[in-house]
Formats: C-alpha cells, structure tokens, sequence
C-alpha cells in the first residue's frame, strides 16, 4: 500500500487490517456510506455487523456491498446491517468480536445534524470494551472541528488514558502538519 499516512480513514484501516482474519466476528459502528464495511467485508469475516441511526446510510451501505458483489452475504445473514444506535450493541452481539470501527460525526453528503454524540458514543465504546476478543482492536477516528466531537474526543482520550495497563493497550495518533482540525486516531487493544 502507498502512503498509507496520506488520509485518516486510510490508515485506520491499514491499522484495522493488521488485527484481522479470515473468519472473524467483525463490526463496523457506523457504516455511513459503507466504505469501512466495504473493506472488512474484503476481509472474508464469519459474520459483519453495521451500524447506522440512518436509514439512508443503511440504504447507502447496502448498494455499495451490492455493488461490490456482497449480495449473497447480506442475504445469508453473515454481513448484517442494523439500522439503530451503536449504544445497542449488545442487544446485537453475544460473541467475541475481534475488530470495531467507529468513525465519528455525520454522514458525509447528509444532514449534519446527525452526528455521534458523546454520550451514546461513550456507551458503545464501553459495550465494545466488554465484547473485544483478546489480541482484538477498537479503532475510532475522531473529529474534532465541531463542539460535540470535540467533547468526544475528549472524554474518549479520558477514558482510554484510565484503562487499565495490564489489560489494554491505548495508542492515539493525529496528523500534525494538517490544518482546520484534521481527523485523529484513537487505538484500543486488549492484551492477551
Ligand atoms: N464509516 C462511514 C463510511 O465509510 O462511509 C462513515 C461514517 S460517518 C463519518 C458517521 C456515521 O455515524 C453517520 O452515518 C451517522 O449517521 C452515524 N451515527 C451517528 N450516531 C450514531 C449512533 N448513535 N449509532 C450508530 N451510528 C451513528
């Protein structure tokens, strides 16, 4: 891969990538337009849950795995799109999962008023926390231009700075050279 520090959600998923096997349980937190579901769908996971509050990202999302050939995993049920809060997520989930991917703010191209938002967020951080399989990985990129994601970014670098040592790892990387507020990259791990 080429410059894989050219964009954000590139090297997310560059990152995302490293943890993740063939016949994983995965989950994208917010599909958007479906291109992070895209790509753990390329990743051949036993199962793939998405998650938007939108309809339209849900619609979105669905066409681009279409598009792409995902028809018959969709129909099986193995990639699976839900059309609710991230917060929720264990009402969905009962299994180790061993990549998530959130990806903050509004729906590019939508109504920005749509947003993650601190609360909820910090609620589907913890539920993934509990759900991450050992050697799994939470990434989420952050952003920080607007009020409401600038509160996440700071209680989400609260939270994953009071982990505990012994039992995760926490890494958070931004593009310092970038103007008006570039996108950040928070890491969790748990350690075996
Ligand atoms: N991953 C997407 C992609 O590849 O296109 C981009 C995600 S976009 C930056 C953020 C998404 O989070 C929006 O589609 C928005 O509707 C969604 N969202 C906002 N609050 C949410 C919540 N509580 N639960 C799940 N999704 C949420």
């Amino acid at each position: 891969m080429s410059n894989i520090i050219q964009t954000t959600t590139q090297l997310a998923m560059y990152i995302t990538s490293g943890y993740i096997e063939e016949g994983d349980i995965l989950v994208d937190a917010t599909c958007g337009n479906g291109y992070d579901t895209l790509n753990l769908a390329k990743k051949c996971p036993a199962k793939l849950y998405a998650f938007d509050i939108m309809d339209q990202a849900i619609l979105n999302t669905r066409q681009l795995l279409m598009a792409n050939g995902y028809q018959s995993r969709l129909d099986d049920g193995s990639i699976q799109l839900i059309c609710d809060s991230h917060e929720n997520i264990d009402f969905y989930i009962n299994q180790p999962v061993k990549a998530f991917t959130f990806n903050l703010g509004y729906l590019p191209g939508g109504n920005k008023n749509i947003a993650t938002s601190n609360s909820s967020t910090v609620i589907a951080v913890k539920k993934a926390l509990n759900l991450l399989d050992t050697n799994g990985l939470i990434c989420i990129t952050m952003y920080s231009g607007h009020d409401e994601g600038k509160d996440e970014k700071e209680t989400l670098l609260n939270i994953s700075a009071s982990l505990d040592s012994k039992k995760y790892h926490a890494a958070y990387i931004n593009m310092i050279n970038q103007k008006n507020n570039p996108p950040e990259i928070l890491l969790i791990t748990k350690k075996r």
